[in-house]
């Protein structure tokens, strides 16, 4: 029975994790809930679970939340009760799904109790992937990877050695403005972002999507998690979202893992990893009726979100952090109607170009890296 903490159990793919645990409660119990402050969901998710420990980040939340569970359930709150939690709870893994880089501290925490990490919040190791890969390999925590592309790749390198692999094939869907005509992208809108074509996710990763930072971000995720140099890693879209990514091996044989776009098969797997089991509801690819699989390679001008990853990753040091505390002040601006589609382009570039790289990855050196990437998004808004 693994006992699993979900930080951010409120969000897509938290819920999505809720369900996969309540599928199958001969394989897992859910040992704690956190989130920031939505409690009448984190108080559903306890009263059905039975969840021993929970946060909330949001303070008045966290009261609410008391009050509604009572003595059956110890509360935290603030982001330190990220860390509380993690330390009072006796449990097998964590799970991040909470987003951006607020799930840093969390997971370096988790990984110096030794806990294996479930990740999907892909930002801590776009921002802080050299300390957390470092950390995991020293406490001998495993880090399986939640999301898709990732989870597809981990798959497919399944006891393979690296040397045979010549490169990674990132699939990307190409979000919602793939085909739309480069002219049209400075007006738009946030509702044209909020409708993705094969993905139902949080308003984060939505408008990544539709600026293909996420696409961005994860070619840094995997150049972490499977140690893989930056020009080995390839971005290829997929409109479908059925191949999940690929590997090529040095002779030019390439291998895919292919499913439905749904995310509680990659969230499974990093659960039950190395065992397989059904996902409950979940459908299979009908070939009869699936016709054609679509490859493009993706438009630099029209989303220079990749070449600015690129750019962030091959630099090194805190120019990753760099690159996500911009987008992500420069994502929420949008998101609150402030700034254009293509301004989180230029802020981000900006905010870039300002910063000298600083080779120190320790915790404190990405905070402040963080932090100053904030300021400065900020002062361009
Ligand atoms: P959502 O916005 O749907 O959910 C975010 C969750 O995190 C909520 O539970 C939210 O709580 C909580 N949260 C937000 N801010 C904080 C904070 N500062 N401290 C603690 N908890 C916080 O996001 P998604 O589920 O879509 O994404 C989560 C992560 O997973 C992201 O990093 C994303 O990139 C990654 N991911 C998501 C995929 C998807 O399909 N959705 C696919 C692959 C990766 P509350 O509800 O109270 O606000
Ligand atoms: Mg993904």
């Amino acid at each position: 029975m693994k006992k699993i903490i979900i930080l951010g159990s409120t969000g897509s793919i938290g819920t999505q994790a809720v369900d996969v645990i309540e599928a199958h409660p001969q394989l897992f119990t859910l040992a704690a809930v956190a989130a920031h402050s939505n409690w009448e969901l984190a108080a559903r998710q306890i009263q059905a679970h039975g969840a021993a420990f929970a946060c909330m980040t949001d303070e008045p939340a966290a009261e609410k939340l008391r009050q509604e569970v009572g003595e059956r359930c110890t509360v935290f709150s603030g982001p330190e009760g990220l860390l509380k939690l993690i330390d009072e709870c006796e449990a097998d893994m964590v799970l991040t799904s909470l987003v951006g880089a607020a799930g840093i501290e969390p997971t370096l925490h988790a990984i110096e109790k030794g806990l294996d990490i479930a990740l999907a919040n892909k930002e801590t190791l776009v921002a802080a992937g050299e300390l957390v890969m470092a950390e995991a390999a020293r406490r001998g925590v495993r880090i399986l990877p939640v999301d898709s592309e990732h989870g597809a790749i981990f798959q497919c390198l399944e006891g393979r050695s690296g040397s045979e692999v010549d490169k990674l094939l990132i699939t990307a869907s190409g979000g919602p403005h793939f085909h739309r005509p480069l002219e049209e992208f400075p007006s738009i809108t946030v509702e044209q972002c909020l409708k993705h074509p094969t993905w139902n996710m949080g308003g984060k990763i939505t408008i990544d999507s539709a600026t293909m930072f996420n696409k961005g971000l994860e070619v840094i995720e995997a150049h972490w998690l499977f140690d893989m140099p930056y020009d080995r890693i390839e971005v290829v879209v997929q409109p479908q979202s059925i191949i999940h990514s690929m590997i090529q091996f040095t002779d030019g044989s390439v291998l895919a893992q292919l499913g439905m776009p749904d995310m509680r098969l990659p969230i499974q797997y990093a659960f039950t990893y190395p065992q397989r089991y059904p996902v409950r509801g979940a459908k299979a690819i009908d070939w009869k009726t699936l016709g054609s699989l679509e490859f493009f390679a993706p438009d630099p001008e029209k989303f220079p979100s990749l070449p600015l990853a690129y750019e962030a990753g091959k630099a090194g040091g805190t120019m990753p952090c760099v690159l996500n505390g911009a987008n992500e002040v420069a994502v929420y601006a949008f998101l609150r109607r402030e700034i254009s589609f293509t301004r989180i382009f230029d802020v981000v570039r900006t905010v870039m170009e300002r910063h000298t790289v600083c080779r120190d990855v320790s915790l404190d050196a990405i905070r402040s890296a963080d932090a100053w990437a904030r300021r400065c998004a900020a002062s361009l808004l």
